[in-house]
């Protein structure tokens, strides 16, 4: 009972560093691990979890843009730094001022950097992208061997020094997908054109979350690692074993607690009815602080699908009809079943268990627990903790 909790997500960095601490121990030493923070840590807070990633020894940090890695720098991260997405004409200076490596996947994005490289007056770190399938960004194989080319005679000239070689694989949470050793192919066949172009990169890399845990053989010089960082599991369908902890855990007080006769519809359109005399709780979080409003499962065209569940006092309790903008309405058991609960017990919306995961909550929209996690924000006030500390 907490009369004045507030919805709430709770992040745990103990959990971050044990994760991360996790896979580098699965890796081994030849392997380096790179921190993937990129849209505010998935969620998690990136200042936060970047700084508790470089306690846990992780040598790099990922991140998509070049304005997130300027506020890693601003908030005094000094560590090695990846960003993988340039804008059309985007000024790069303050990321080569800042010691940033930043990924090229065409020659245009070289000349940004050598305009970069001008401006601040010191050589840059560049990494070269080649797509190996994914068909996302990446330079194509026929732009390749130019693009090392114009990257290698920069390298000459002092410009900047070519640091790493990676790519992005499209389907390694499916260890028998045919792209993984296409691409694994194709990577290795982009390398040999680096090498005969006399570039010595120092990281060579491939490899996401679901491939680090699934792919020795894909893991190289480093891993990448988003989701399983914070503890959510990059590859649901497949057994791994890898000791991972959700940092995340979402929580909210009953608002509203009421007894309602047989055949009470619920929330907009009536989309449920209480079969039997039943217990309601209001929840004071809705779609537009991130919970997914096909989250209830009543509301999909075809068959209705099971509704997403939050924890209550230990237990299981299903969401009934329409997530609003503000709120959910969760049933808090039949008559009889209920738990108790009253108006301020706190809700556990997603967390560890017995709290509903996020790959559950993916699971009931349809989605994947990346969105789950990314979205979750609005008006939940984040807050972090550490539950080793002390210990
Ligand atoms: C987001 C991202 C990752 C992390 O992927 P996970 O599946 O979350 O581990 C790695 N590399 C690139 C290029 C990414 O965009």
């Amino acid at each position: 009972m907490s009369a004045t909790a507030r919805p709430e997500i709770v992040v745990d960095l103990a959990a971050v560093r044990h994760n991360l601490r996790t896979i580098d121990a699965l890796v081994g030493d030849d392997v380096a691990t790179m921190a993937v923070v990129k849209a505010d840590a998935y969620g998690h807070g990136a200042l936060e979890v970047a700084r508790a990633a470089r306690e846990a020894g992780t040598p790099w940090l990922g991140v998509a843009t070049v304005p997130e890695a300027l506020a890693l720098r601003e908030a005094g991260d000094v560590g090695r730094l990846l960003c993988w997405l340039v804008l059309p004409g985007e000024d790069l200076t303050a990321a080569v001022a800042a010691d940033v490596d930043v990924t090229a996947a065409t020659t245009a994005h070289l000349d940004l950097l050598a305009r970069a490289v001008e401006a601040s007056g010191r050589p840059a770190r560049v990494q070269l992208k080649v797509d190996t399938g994914l068909s996302r960004s990446g330079s194509t194989a026929e732009a390749w061997p130019a693009l090392v080319a114009a990257a290698r005679a920069g390298e000459l000239e002092g410009r900047w020094r070519v640091t790493g070689v990676w790519s992005h694989l499209a389907a390694a949470e499916e260890p028998e997908h045919p792209a993984n050793a296409q691409q694994a192919a194709a990577f290795h066949a982009a390398l040999a054109v680096v090498e005969e172009a006399g570039l010595r990169p120092e990281v060579r890399h491939l490899a996401n979350s679901a491939a680090a845990l699934l792919h020795p053989d894909l893991r190289l010089d480093l891993v990448r690692i988003g989701l399983a960082t914070y503890g959510l599991d990059p590859a649901p369908d497949v057994a791994h074993g890898t000791d991972l902890r959700p940092a995340m855990t979402v929580t909210a007080p009953l608002t509203m607690v009421k007894q309602v006769p047989e055949g009470t519809s619920v929330s907009y359109g009536w989309r449920w009815s209480a079969p039997a005399p039943t217990t309601l709780g209001l929840v004071p979080v809705g779609y537009a602080d991130g919970l997914p409003r096909a989250a209830a499962g009543n509301d999909r065209p075809g068959p209705a699908g099971a509704p997403a569940e939050v924890e209550v006092g230990g237990r299981r309790r299903p969401l009934r009809g329409t997530v609003c903008m503000d709120q959910v309405v969760v049933e808090l058991g039949p008559a009889g079943t209920e738990v108790g609960a009253a108006v301020g017990d706190v809700v556990r919306l997603v967390g560890p268990a017995p709290a509903p995961s996020a790959q559950e909550w993916a699971q009931a929209c349809g989605t994947i627990s990346y969105e789950i996690v990314t979205r979750l924000g609005g008006r939940l006030v984040r807050r972090h903790v550490d539950s080793e500390e002390g210990a």
